[in-house]
């Protein structure tokens, strides 16, 4: 019997002060009510626990211009100048009567357009302004300072405390943001509890009252710190509950056909192929077989560096599937791959008796009507682009779907792979496998991919040497090139990228134009092609092939190229404006070289004006592991940044991400609390949104 509306749960645009203008902003990052602004969370914190006073200040010697201050004064005087316009203008001379002595001992402080400051600001009294020094034709004075009275008890909400620092926003200031929510702090009570309180006592985290108090306006850092932490527990919790319940669900409800590992049919694969498998392969190997040996569906994430050598671990699991007499699904994201990965798999596949179908978008419609057909008479090992989830194509026994770098599919895309397309396969549901080369550290991964296993290659198998990599700067740009010319004099090939087609108005070098010169000035003589995104698809799968059979020396493109291209016999990359690309990019980029027996180098130019000592570059340079790489990227952009490559929608702040203690001990909690109340039924609270959630994709 609720009359009237909790606070907590009333719209934002009912507080005073806050017109459609704000709520506007407010909706924009997502506050509708009361409840939200208050688990709007501060990006940070300034310390303004400590005031400084005018002789202070001012015994240091000069002002420190540009600097911040936290200054505690008293008001001298106070003056309003009105101008044209219903502009404004308030000064307040800050100084105390002692001040006088010493004339050096009194600032000015400026408002603009804030009128109501003269009335409010008493001679005589002391307050905190908190601003910036800056210096002007005039001298040095503190400009539109933020001015509150000093207290006794300690209640202040701009200074005297850590005061807290909103996300930067358009339009929403944070001194705005903490006006509105200080006041809103007595109602914290009212919070609903969204962690069952087992749970909560468990990892022992704040109860959301006390945790939405300490966000906002800490005693110390520490309440700051558990106050983050709860919600950033919270968070994860809550997107594991989701990741969690969603495998269950699909694990429960869909039944996979089992394929039973077949070891003689193991052995004459592995024996067939031109080297031993890795350790590491091995190990994820026989976690796949022992997944394909259960009725519930296989959810797996391959994880393994550029090279690590994991499309040899899935053509194994393929063909154990094949011997169970069941069709594997190989899907990757360009057709360009897929025709590479179907000419590897025939290799290893063809003289074992097994047929290699490939159906991309981009075959002309009788070759694609064909593929289909073989697909629907049972052809065993299948590649393809997205073409494979499409409508009209009939498996005829579908027992395992391979994904290919996951990552460059859509999240949809990758939902649809467990539904309904191959459930209509009559083997049941698929077992699935998605591979990625985005190394981010193993916790993190768990937390990104809650819904999956996750296997590891952790090492490229031995023998290969890293690939030198330099840092050019502009002077040894013609030494870089001439390097490459001595590799194609080997008999080697080469690529050249860049980060765009043609020249934009960003002043960058682009593929189109920087061809044309290079094949008339630099690799005169060379076979030199051009490839990229805007090419029709006939062009670039024809260029890839002759460049993969040799036929072409140089392959100047854009970042096409970047994903699992193979061609051995490539030793020699340059990439032209390195410092627009990201670290994993430049990582997946390299990749493409130093495949083969020889020596590969990697030459990162980058552009005019740029900085040859770009941390990313310095990184590359250093290490060849994409493992360590992604532990850099994840200090130099943080980990939202990171994720958000892999996942979108992650409200947990870069501590959270950053700590595997919370990470663990969250995806702990939604484990344990699924295995007790699957249903969700003890907490009603958060029930509805998680099964809405796990549904959804
Ligand atoms: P990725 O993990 O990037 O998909 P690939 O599967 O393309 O890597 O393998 C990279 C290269 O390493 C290929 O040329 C492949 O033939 C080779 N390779 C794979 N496994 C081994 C191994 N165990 N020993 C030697 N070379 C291997
Ligand atoms: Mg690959």
């Amino acid at each position: 019997m609720q009359a009237k509306l909790d606070i907590i749960q009333q719209q934002i645009d009912t507080l005073p002060g806050v017109g459609p203008a704000y709520a506007k902003r407010l909706h924009r990052l997502g506050i509708r009510t009361v409840g939200d602004l208050l688990r709007y969370a501060p990006r940070r914190y300034d310390d303004l626990r400590e005031t400084t006073t005018l002789p202070e200040l001012l015994a240091s010697g000069s002002l420190p211009a540009g600097g911040s201050v936290t200054l505690r004064a008293p008001v001298k005087s106070v003056r309003l100048r009105r101008l044209r316009g219903r502009r404004s203008i308030v000064t307040a001379v800050l100084g105390d009567k002692a001040a006088k002595a010493a004339k050096a001992a009194i600032l000015e402080a400026v408002w603009f357009n804030q009128p109501y400051l003269a009335e409010s600001l008493i001679v005589g009294k002391e307050y905190v302004f908190v601003g910036k020094l800056k210096t002007g034709k005039y001298g040095t004075n503190l400009q539109s300072p933020a001015v509150e009275r000093r207290t006794l008890t300690g209640e202040q909400t701009h200074s005297g405390r850590l005061v807290p620092v909103y996300p930067e926003t358009e339009g929403l200031s944070s001194r705005w943001l903490r006006y509105k929510i200080r006041p809103l702090l007595s109602y914290a009570d009212r919070m609903p509890e969204t962690l069952p309180d087992d749970i909560r006592d468990g990892a022992d985290l704040l109860p959301v009252a006390e945790a939405v108090r300490s966000i906002h306006f800490p005693e110390d850092s520490d309440a700051a710190k558990r106050a983050r932490y709860r919600f950033d527990f919270e968070q994860v919790f809550y997107q594991q509950l989701i990741a969690q319940r969603r495998r269950r669900e699909w694990q429960e409800e869909a039944r996979a056909t089992v394929i039973p590992t077949d070891t003689t049919a193991l052995d004459k694969f592995l024996k067939a192929l031109p080297w031993k498998l890795t350790t590491g392969q091995r190990t994820a190997l026989d976690e796949i077989l022992s997944d394909l040996g259960r009725d519930r569906p296989m959810l797996r994430l391959l994880q393994g560096d550029v090279g690590s050598g994991k499309t040899a671990v899935a053509a194994a699991a393929a063909h154990q599937a094949a011997a169970a007499g069941l069709q594997t699904a190989f899907m990757v994201p360009t057709e360009v791959l897929a025709r590479q990965h179907a000419a590897t798999l025939r290799q290893w596949f063809e003289p074992l008796g097994l047929e290699v179908a490939l159906l991309a978008g981009g075959q002309p419609a009788a070759e694609q009507d064909e593929a289909r057909g073989r697909i629907a008479s049972g052809a065993p090992i299948v590649v393809g682009t997205h073409a494979l989830i499409q409508r009209d194509v009939r498996w005829q026994r579908l027992g395992l779907a391979i994904v290919d770098e996951q990552h460059r599919f859509g999240v949809e895309q990758r939902a649809k792979l467990r539904a309904e397309q191959f459930v209509k396969s009559s083997a049941g549901a698929p077992h699935l496998l998605s591979m990625t080369a985005t190394p981010i550290p193993r916790t993190l991964a768990l937390v990104a991919y809650g819904d999956q296993d996750l296997s590891i290659i952790p090492e490229r198998p031995a023998g290969r040497p890293a690939v030198a990599t330099k840092v050019v700067a502009p002077a040894g740009r013609d030494k870089a090139f001439a390097a490459v010319r001595d590799e194609l004099a080997k008999g080697r090939q080469a690529f050249v990228l860049y980060p765009v087609i043609s020249d934009s108005q960003l002043g960058l070098k682009a593929a189109e134009e920087e061809f044309e010169r290079l094949a008339a000035t630099v690799f005169d003589g060379y076979k030199v092609a051009l490839l990229h995104g805007r090419l029709p698809a006939e062009d670039k799968v024809r260029t890839m092939d002759a460049f993969s059979r040799g036929e072409l020396d140089v392959l100047v493109s854009t970042s096409v190229v970047e994903v699992g291209v193979d061609v051995p016999n490539a030793t020699v990359m340059v990439i032209e404006e390195a410092q627009r690309f990201g670290l994993a990019q430049l990582h997946q980029l390299r990749g493409r070289i130093g495949r083969g027996k020889h020596r590969s180098y990697c030459y990162l130019l980058p552009g005019d004006g740029a900085s040859a000592d770009n941390e990313r570059l310095r990184a590359m340079e250093r290490t060849d592991s994409g493992f360590e790489l992604a532990e850099v990227d994840l200090e130099i952009r943080g980990p939202g940044e990171v994720l958000g490559t892999v996942q979108s929608g992650f409200a947990v702040s870069i501590e959270g991400l950053s700590d595997p203690r919370l990470l663990k001990s969250a995806r702990a909690a939604a484990r344990d609390l699924l295995e007790r109340d699957p249903r969700l039924k003890t907490i009603p609270a958060l029930r509805d949104k998680v099964l809405a959630a796990a549904r959804l994709a």
